[in-house]
Parts: C-alpha cells; structure tokens; sequence
C-alpha cells in the first residue's frame, strides 16, 4: 500500500532501556547514512523542554508536547534517527521504522552501574530491561510490521545493527 509521504529519506526511531546503546548506535548510523542524530535527552535539557527535575526519579520531568512541538518540522522533513528512551508520546506518523535495542540483563547491569547508576535507578531500569517495557510500548504505539527489536550485548551486536540499519536506508523509498 503507498503511503502518503512527504519526506525523501526516513524517519527511525531508537528506543530501549538506558544503557542500551541508543546513542552509541545513532551516532554510528547517522555517520554512515548522513542522517540527522536527534537526541531527544540532549535536546529536552538544553532547550529547557521540561517541567523541573524530579528527584525521585533523578531526571527531567519531560515535557511531551513541548518536544513534539520542537521536533515537528524536521520529523516532516525526513531524515532523522531520533533516539530516546520511550516511545509512546511521538506521532505514529513520524516514523518508517522503531528499532527496540536489548541488551542481557547482567551486561545492562554492568554498563549502568559504569554509569553511576545505583539504588533504586539501577533496580528500575533493569527491570524495565527483563520485562521488555520498551518492547511493549513499541508494539502498542506503531504498527507491528515497522518494529524491529535488536540484540546489544556486544560490539559485533552494534556493528551488525549499524550494518543492517543502514543497508535498511539505503534501501528506503518514499512510496515503499
Ligand atoms: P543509551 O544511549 O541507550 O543509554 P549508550 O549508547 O550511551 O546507551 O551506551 C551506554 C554504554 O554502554 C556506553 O559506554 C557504550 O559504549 C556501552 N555500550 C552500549 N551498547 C553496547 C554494546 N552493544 N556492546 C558493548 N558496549 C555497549
Ligand atoms: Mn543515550
């Protein structure tokens, strides 16, 4: 079925657990494809798109309709690989393709503790890892067929994703 599409190159969507790899992958995909890295984090604290800090949870409060706001005229235009740690307040219409990164549970762990991750963030965030949370929200926010979840346990892991990822734009039509 065509698709009723402005843009040339597509939208992507990398999502998962903190820890992941997100950023990492983005960053090496935006430079084999020139695609745009959007980083809905980086851009949530330095644009202030944001209701405070909470203490709790020790993050921004985001506000949703501020970065969707933000983001709008260069998700219609195309070409970006947005990377963010939930999915379920951007239009469905933004994206060609939601990638879920995952990564084994004892792996995030290490990663995450590397971060200064401790305590109940820790705890949090790993079982948002065991109980596929991000997966989840992909599947109830986009059609099936435009969500992929990819293994992140290895660098080989981030090298085959980027592969594939940029073979899958390489290969991306506006009518397809
Ligand atoms: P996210 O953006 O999802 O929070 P990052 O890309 O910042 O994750 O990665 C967090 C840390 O884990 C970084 O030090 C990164 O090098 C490492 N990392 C992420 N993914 C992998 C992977 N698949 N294999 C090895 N190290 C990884
Ligand atoms: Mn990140």
């Amino acid at each position: 079925m065509a698709k009723d599409r402005a843009r040339k190159r597509p939208n992507l969507l990398l999502t998962g657990t903190p820890g992941t790899g997100k950023t990492t992958t983005a960053t090496a995909l935006a430079d084999a494809t020139q695609l745009r890295h959007v980083s809905v984090g980086d851009l949530v604290r330095d644009k202030g798109l944001h209701d405070g800090w909470d203490d709790e949870l020790e993050c921004h409060v985001i506000n949703e309709d501020l970065v969707c706001d933000e983001l709008e005229d260069v998700m219609e235009q195309g070409g970006n690989i947005v990377d963010y740690h939930g999915c379920d307040f951007f239009p469905e219409r933004w994206f060609d393709l939601v990638a879920v990164l995952q990564t084994d549970n004892s792996i995030l762990y290490d990663r995450l503790s590397k971060r200064g991750y401790a305590g109940s963030k820790l705890s949090n965030n790993i079982e948002c890892e065991i109980f596929q949370v991000l997966l989840e929200e992909a599947k109830e926010s986009y059609p099936q067929d435009i969500v992929l979840a990819l293994k992140s346990d290895t660098v080989a892991d981030i090298d085959r994703n980027v592969a594939s990822l940029t073979e899958w734009v390489r290969q991306w039509h506006p009518m397809s």
